[in-house]
């Protein structure tokens, strides 16, 4: 069921014709003359609206093309990704045909241009295993195009920022076609059957056009945070020191609020230990949380520290210190703490690649985002 057709060497395109007037006109046009073909085969043409409403060429008569026939879905899905390109300044256009240097063959759904730059919108409603994704996606490397697939299945590649690749569910009731973003949660081995649609693993839903049109506009970002400055809310709870025994608030947990600086985006969780263990970890803590700083707050000294208390079996560590006297507030103790921590103080980090690279867990800002304002 193509939204193309050919007069000649001419491509047709059924969303050309907006109106009804013009679409029946064709219509009859064609019945008259019969010289539109379809380009899978060059048989004879009629002109059919989908159950969805997707305007489209068909084979006049059932003959022997076997070319695959296309699911509604799919049709609706090509039609949502040119409503979308058109209000950009790319030239979209359906089922295009090329080939890489080598000759290996290719047919996007939708192939958007402008000027050198190319995008192929594929849209997988029909199954694909992941070894076909990866092929097919070299070839339109290998062709200098840019392949963003929407699948249907659930197990497409989720986090590869080579591989632009996002669920596609139809909605019935909107008959319409939207776009989803898993959430850092997402994983399809893990998620059970009755919570695939649950909100906390998709942190993004967005309709297919607008996807579309934001994907080549520059709203498409994978892991937007890398070198971007992030709120860092600095989280404390109050203690009792044990050497001076006065109060002192030490830093419990640090929280990159990425979501404030782009909206929906999860937040990144930094603490003491995990910037210990990276190079130059402890300098970087001290850059972000001076002396002085804290001390207004009345949070104690983050500084390296030597341990009295064999904690870790190590001679040192990156640790919370009392406001009044300097002294160690063991990091062991900190976990007996059960006050709810509160944010003391808020500072501005530049969430760098000499750093983030080396912190565990990068599925909360590996991935993809779109932005929605
Ligand atoms: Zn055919
Ligand atoms: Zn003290």
């Amino acid at each position: 069921m193509p939204l193309k057709c050919l007069r000649g060497a001419d491509e047709i395109y059924a969303f050309d014709m907006e109106s009804n007037g013009a679409w029946e006109a064709f219509r009859k046009e064609n019945a008259k003359s019969g010289d539109l073909r379809m380009p899978c085969c060059g048989a004879a043409v009629v002109l059919r609206t989908s159950p969805l409403g997707t305007r489209h060429f068909a084979h006049k008569r059932t003959g022997p093309c076997e070319t695959a026939p296309e699911s509604k879905e799919h049709l609706l899905a090509k039609r949502l990704v040119i409503d979308g390109m058109r209000r950009t300044n790319w030239d979209a256009k359906p089922e295009q045909d090329g080939a890489t240097p080598t000759g290996e063959r290719w047919k996007a759904d939708v192939l958007a241009t402008r000027g050198k730059a190319r995008v192929a919108f594929e849209i997988q409603w029909s199954r694909q295993d992941g070894a076909e994704t990866k092929r097919r996606q070299e070839r339109y490397v290998a062709s200098d195009i840019r392949g963003l697939w929407l699948f249907r299945q659930l197990d497409f590649p989720f986090a590869d920022k080579d591989c632009p690749a996002f669920r596609m569910v139809f909605d019935e009731k909107m008959n319409g076609v939207s776009v989803w973003i898993p959430s850092p949660l997402w994983h399809p081995d893990y998620a059970k059957p009755e919570e695939r649609d649950a909100d906390r693993h998709w942190s993004q839903r967005i309709e297919l056009s607008r996807f579309a049109e934001g994907a080549v506009s520059g709203r498409l970002r994978f892991a937007p945070t890398l070198g971007a400055t992030l709120p860092l809310d600095v989280m404390v709870v109050k203690t009792v020191c044990r050497r001076c025994g006065k109060e002192t608030r030490i830093v419990v947990k640090m929280v990159l609020a990425a979501s404030r600086i782009f909206p929906t985006h999860p937040d990144i969780h930094v603490s003491l230990p995990s910037m210990d263990r990276i190079p130059g970890g402890p300098s970087i803590v001290a850059g972000w949380l001076p002396k002085g700083l804290l001390r207004r707050y009345g949070v104690g000294e983050v500084k390296v520290r030597r341990s009295g208390l064999e904690v870790e079996k190590r001679a040192s560590y990156l640790s919370n210190g009392c406001v009044s006297c300097g002294a160690m507030q063991a990091r062991w103790f900190e976990g007996n703490i059960d006050d709810d921590p509160e944010v003391a103080l808020t500072v501005d980090v530049v969430f760098d690649e000499s750093w983030v690279l080396h912190m565990p867990g990068t599925r909360n800002w590996r991935r993809w985002w779109f932005d929605e304002s």
